[in-house]
């Protein structure tokens, strides 16, 4: 899945479409985490330096086609403005003559942003006409939205089929640290997998079952493993109609030789709340008026030391509910591990809103080998499904049979000659 860059292409003087996810959580009108609107950065500075006119696009939330003032871009606009020192107007509607006057008035290394894309049911709906009216904007597509490239909407498929079509930096780089994952881990590999339901993740524990040498299961969806195993689980969290996928899970990593981590011990609580009654049991029988809430010490201890020689780990999904700091001792425990694992050379990839959550209220996110700012778009990834808004940028020309012509050269050159005249080699390949 090579797709071209905005490294590939002389964007001087062109007009560029940058889908980029700005879908930033707001409290009392402003970012409250702008995580996304930094990851976005490295691609619009790198087009705004190349000279190009920039037309950014996101959606906010979800206002269902219709106009949410509560869902404006304008705090946005303010924060990238803050982050990169240039003025980013927003445009009043991501339609209309105004907005029109406005992109063409924008000269070389000027930017502005449209307002909140899902102001029009178009968007979502992938409407033709919506993404040609967005095509008229630019020369040029790219896209930096890892986190919607799971949708095929409007500003991620539909304009992707009208102009020329490039990943932007973050794409590129989610792209190659998924891909890594799939295709070549570097052993011993371990899947984290954590969070409320099992019933998200069933796809995704299935596809890594086949790559992975240990999965740690967590959270609330370990529950459900838990009752597989005969296990009481008194009022905890849990989904009894997928017992048989749990048990059918257990059985698959059986005899694939991978080994399976679930908790030993666990903190129950009398409520999910805060201040709360709570103590340690281990998971075996627990009384029916408690909730299993986090992992006990003896459980943190068997998963730290699980990690202990790990090359390669993915992570999706808190191991308790960590909003409450009386019940993050699982999840801190396991993320400072996985940061020294990182610090130690290890690939580490941490995926899904609240554990990256997590991971950044513990300051380890910098020491992560990579954080995904697609939680759905990731675990889709991972599902080894293909992502229509991936699937639509244009692919990177690959010389002929090159893998082909690797394996076999010595035995068949007539397959190396093939691979020899490169009539698509890309400039960076060829040979000097
Ligand atoms: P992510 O956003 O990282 O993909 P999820 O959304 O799947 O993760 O799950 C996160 C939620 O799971 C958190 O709100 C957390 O409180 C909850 N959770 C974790 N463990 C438990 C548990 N034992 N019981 C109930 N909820 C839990
Ligand atoms: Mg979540």
């Amino acid at each position: 899945m090579d797709k071209l860059t905005i490294r590939d292409v002389d964007v001087a003087g062109k007009r560029v479409f940058v889908r980029v996810d700005f879908n930033v959580p707001l409290a009392d009108g402003k970012v409250s985490d702008d995580s996304r609107i930094r990851a976005s950065i490295p691609t619009i500075a790198t087009l705004l330096n190349a000279g190009a006119r920039l037309v950014l696009a996101s959606h906010l939330g979800r206002p269902n086609g219709k106009v949410q003032d509560g869902l404006r871009l304008r705090p946005v606009g303010l924060r990238l403005t803050e982050l990169i020192r240039r003025n980013v107007p927003v445009t009043g509607d991501a339609l209309g003559i105004g907005t029109e006057d406005a992109v063409k008035r924008l000269r070389p290394g000027e930017l502005l942003l449209l307002e909140n894309l899902r102001f029009h049911p178009e968007e979502e709906a992938n409407d033709p006409e919506f993404a040609a009216a967005l095509a008229e904007y630019a020369d040029i597509y790219v896209n930096d939205a890892f986190g919607t490239a799971h949708r095929a909407h409007a500003s991620t498929v539909g304009i992707a089929k009208v102009l020329p079509a490039y990943a932007g930096l973050l794409m590129e780089r989610e792209i190659a640290m998924l891909s890594k994952l799939m295709e070549a881990p570097v052993r011993p590999f371990a899947a984290i997998l954590g969070g409320a339901k099992v019933s998200d993740k069933i796809e995704v524990i299935d596809n890594l079952l086949k790559r992975v040498d240990l999965l740690i299961l967590g959270g609330g969806m370990a529950n459900t493993f838990l009752l597989a195993q005969g296990k009481a689980i008194g009022k905890s969290l849990a989904e009894p109609d997928r017992v048989d996928d749990a048990r059918r899970i257990l059985a698959t990593a059986e005899k694939n030789g991978v080994r399976v981590v679930l908790p030993v011990d666990v903190i129950v609580a009398k409520e999910v709340t805060r201040g709360t009654e709570y103590k340690t049991l281990p998971a075996e029988k627990i009384p029916a008026s408690w909730h299993i809430v986090d992992l006990g010490k003896a459980s943190q201890d068997l998963m730290v030391g699980a990690l202990a020689g790990v090359k390669t780990v993915f992570w999706n999904g808190p191991l308790g509910v960590f909003e409450i700091p009386s019940f993050a001792h699982g999840t801190n425990a396991v993320a400072r591990m996985l940061a020294d694992r990182a610090d130690a050379g290890a690939t580490i990839v941490v995926g899904g809103g609240d554990s990256v959550a997590a991971v950044t209220k513990q300051g380890l996110a910098e020491r992560m080998t990579h954080i995904s700012t697609g939680g759905g778009a990731s675990l889709e990834f991972l599902e080894g499904r293909e992502l229509p808004g991936i699937t639509v940028l244009q692919d990177r020309p690959v010389p002929e049979k090159k893998t082909a012509a690797r394996k076999t050269a010595a035995k068949k050159p007539a397959t190396a000659e093939a691979a020899a005249k490169k009539p698509t080699t890309p400039k960076s390949e060829t040979p000097a």
